[in-house]
């Protein structure tokens, strides 16, 4: 019996890799519904190609394109939010939650309400919202499956253990592509240069995380709710290779880590096996000897202050993560543009945790309370980002 699945974010970067890998095991899945953001065309090629039985587009204004671009297809779709939401309600076994931002909280919410199994890649999920999202799981009985490298190494090294025996969780980190310049050299990177990752092929605005190292502090906070694991007992370490992907450090001092190639099918496969191992076709051999040696280091968190202020944020808790998450984004999409330099990033952000720092003591409730939460801090560094620009 074939399994279904949703694949929310269908036409980003995890959604391509997902349907390479369904297409690989076609006697195993059928896909059920899939949603893109605003690109009606990439969407019904999407759904054509998988034979989607629903495609629907989160941007209403694009839904007349999207039933043009499906026209003969018998593929029922639609467009805007209740669309969206029609999607997530189809019947599925697993939902693949592959949104990008702060739009993915409301649709992979939905679907844990219906108690799915979820693999979740949507990173601001938790980061925003981790708390209602984990008790709303454990609530409906749905499934949170982690589909990112480095929370799947550690869900596979875990095994099922329980964490009364674990000491550390170890994420590593490949230290993005400004590990060996020095500060200065870093200040006057372009975007472009901040966006060629050495290791992992991705969307931009997570290369620019990756760059910054806040990538590897949303994974913390990320690691901290799928795991119920206190911040002080999450640790990074930079690893240039991206072969080790985490490591659990064990209570006798034996550690258990993951290694695979830096290849998000491999994560994403795990997810979808269910348990099983799927091939993966042209996935290549790790070859140790070829390799030759890992490598290990410290984060240098003086010149990739993002760490200290995500890791900050961790253990302030309550709304920090939220404010943390809205302004780098703010700042983020300014570097890109050239408004800012790379430590603005860091400086802007540093900013509104400070400003927002006590205010919302508690976590938000729901991801209606994490989305004004994250409009509120939005808007405040919108403004600081002005302020900023304008004294220079
Ligand atoms: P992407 O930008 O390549 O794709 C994003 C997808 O979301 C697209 O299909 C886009 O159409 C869709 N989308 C955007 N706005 C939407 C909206 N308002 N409503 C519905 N759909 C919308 O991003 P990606 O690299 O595939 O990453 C997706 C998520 O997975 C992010 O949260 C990212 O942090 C996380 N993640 C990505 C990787 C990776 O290797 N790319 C690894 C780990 C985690
Ligand atoms: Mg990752």
């Amino acid at each position: 019996m074939s399994l279904t699945v949703t694949i929310l974010g269908a036409t980003g970067s995890i959604g391509r890799s997902t349907t390479d890998l369904l297409a690989q095991h076609a006697d195993r899945f059928r896909v059920g519904a899939v949603v893109g953001g605003r690109d009606a065309a990439a969407l019904a090629r999407v759904a054509r190609e998988t034979g989607a039985a629903f495609a629907a587009l989160a941007d209403e204004a694009g839904g007349a394109d999207l039933a043009a671009a499906l026209s003969g297809s018998g593929i029922p779709n639609g467009a805007g939010e209740s669309a969206v939401l029609e999607a997530v309600a189809r019947d599925a076994d697993i939902v693949v939650a592959a949104i990008s931002g702060a739009a993915g909280l409301k649709p992979t919410h939905a679907a844990l309400r219906l108690g799915r199994t979820v693999a979740l890649a949507n990173k601001e999920s938790l980061v925003c919202a981790g708390d209602a999202f984990m008790r709303d799981a454990a609530r409906y009985g749905a499934r949170i499956l982690p589909m990112d490298s480095e929370h799947d190494a550690l869900a596979q090294a875990l095994a099922g253990r329980p964490l009364d025996d674990v000491r550390t969780l170890m994420i590593t980190a490949s230290g993005g592509p400004f590990r060996t310049w020095t500060r200065e050299r870093i200040a006057a990177a372009c975007a472009a240069e901040a966006a060629a990752h050495p290791t992992w092929s991705m969307g931009m605005k997570i290369n620019i995380d990756s760059a910054s190292l806040m990538n590897k502090g949303l994974e913390l906070i990320e690691a901290h709710h799928l795991f119920g694991v206190a911040p002080a007992r999450l640790d990074v370490v930079v690893h240039p290779q991206s072969v080790v992907h985490g490591l659990v450090y064990w209570l006798d001092g034996a550690v258990t880590a993951e290694l695979a190639l830096p290849d998000m099918r491999v994560p994403i496969s795990h997810c979808l096996g269910l348990g099983d191992r799927l091939t993966i076709a042209r996935g290549r051999p790790l070859d140790l000897v070829a390799l030759g040696s890992l490598t290990f280091e410290a984060a240098d968190e003086e010149r990739f202050p993002c760490l200290r202020i995500a890791r900050a944020a961790l253990a302030e808790g309550g709304a920090a993560p939220t404010v943390l998450n809205a302004a780098n984004e703010v700042a983020v999409a300014a570097f890109i543009r050239g408004a800012i330099g790379f430590y603005g990033i860091a400086e802007l952000v540093e900013r509104a945790c400070e400003h927002f720092s006590g205010l919302h003591r508690t976590a938000p409730e729901g991801v209606e309370a994490a989305l004004a939460i994250d409009a509120e801090a939005r808007a405040w560094s919108a403004a600081a980002l002005t302020r900023m620009q304008a004294a220079g």
